[in-house]
């Protein structure tokens, strides 16, 4: 019998194997398409460049939103001279003949900055922002990124239809994030890109980047959007809004001065929906600022956070710092909080 593991087959694997030693075309296909997904998902480190006509003021690019006309390399090479620093880390390099490209190296984690869905443990957020390394089998099958592909199909989609709720008479206006961060003067926020409906925002004061999925006027009243696609069996069994889910309401509601938030559930088998309005009160929105500034002062002082009362298995299954958590874990029953000074300086 093969040895060979890979995602689930209609057929099952019996079916597939052409006999006891030889793996058919169909098996074959299916492990390369699964090895194929995962590296086009892989975080590795790497160089991005992008060419640029002038090599003064030169455009930014985020690696993550589009990669036309984005090379990326493994190391930089030796012909490409890093030329001068600007800000958010870009590069400007020329090479031998006298090209110019703007760049940016990514170290493969994500970035040191709080995001609204990962605020539900301390201890993550403190690894993330000291940059520790990820777990080594967090690398996800092919199943799970075309999960995440289809949620984000799905988004797009019920975005459009919202929009065009108001051509059909309906009180309903799907607001523009920058436009609105313009008129409310949110100084401290920063639109790094801008997708159809996506829009990724910075805040600089509180070291926040967050991704909103809509600002709606509906019926007079403002709300965040935030669209969730899920699983069946979770889907029937819901009646409110999810608790892993509340602090990055509250985290929006923070950062853009909102008090209710509109989540909207879709099953992803049927797309039957459930939509919930969660109102964030000033407290909700203290806890969150409360919680970033501990985080700060852990990384100051480069101790790792205890792990909270309120951090379930369920948290624990998605992040991946659980080896390093366990590691830190072990030692915090040995002496009461690990000091891991200089671990990342
Ligand atoms: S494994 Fe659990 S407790 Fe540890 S950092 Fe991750 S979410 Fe927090």
């Amino acid at each position: 019998m093969s040895k060979v593991l890979f995602t689930a087959c209609p057929k099952g694997i019996g079916n597939l194997l052409a006999d006891d030693n030889v793996v058919s075309d169909e098996v074959m296909f299916m492990q390369d398409f699964d090895f194929t997904s995962r590296q086009m998902n892989k975080h590795e480190p790497r160089y991005y460049f992008k060419e640029v006509n002038k090599e003064s003021n030169p455009e930014y690019f985020d690696s993550s939103s589009g990669m036309i006309n984005v090379i990326v390399l493994d190391s930089l090479p030796d012909e490409c001279k890093p030329e001068h620093v600007y800000e958010t880390n870009h590069l400007l390099y020329h090479t031998n003949d006298q090209k110019y490209y703007i760049g940016k190296y990514y170290d493969g984690k994500p970035s040191r900055r709080y995001k609204p869905s990962s605020m539900n443990c301390l201890r993550s957020m403190y690894y993330q922002i000291i940059g520790a390394d990820l777990d080594k089998q967090s690398q996800k099958s092919s199943d799970f990124y075309g999960i995440c592909e289809s949620g984000t199909d799905r988004h797009k989609r019920i975005q459009y239809t919202i929009t065009k709720m108001k051509d059909y008479g309906i009180d309903c206006e799907y607001m523009d994030v920058e436009t609105y961060i313009k008129e409310n003067n949110i100084e401290n926020l920063t639109v790094e890109s801008k997708e159809e409906f996506e829009t990724k925002v910075y805040d600089s004061k509180r070291n926040i980047v967050f991704l909103c999925d809509g600002l709606l006027r509906y019926r007079g009243k403002l709300y965040v959007l935030e669209i969730k696609t899920e699983s069946s069996y979770k889907w029937l069994d819901r009646s409110h809004v999810d608790d892993k889910h509340l602090y990055q309401a509250y985290t929006y509601s923070l950062e853009l001065g909102v008090d209710d938030v509109l989540f909207f559930y879709e099953n992803r088998d049927v797309c039957t929906k459930k939509p919930y309005i969660l109102h964030v009160t000033d407290e909700n929105r203290r806890f969150i600022e409360d919680r970033v500034s501990s985080c700060d002062s852990y990384v100051k002082q480069s101790i790792v956070p205890p792990i909270e009362d309120t951090v379930s298995n369920r948290i624990c299954q998605y992040c991946d710092y659980r080896t390093m958590c366990k590691v830190d874990s072990k030692w915090e029953n040995r002496t009461e909080v690990r000091i891991l000074r200089n671990r990342y300086a």
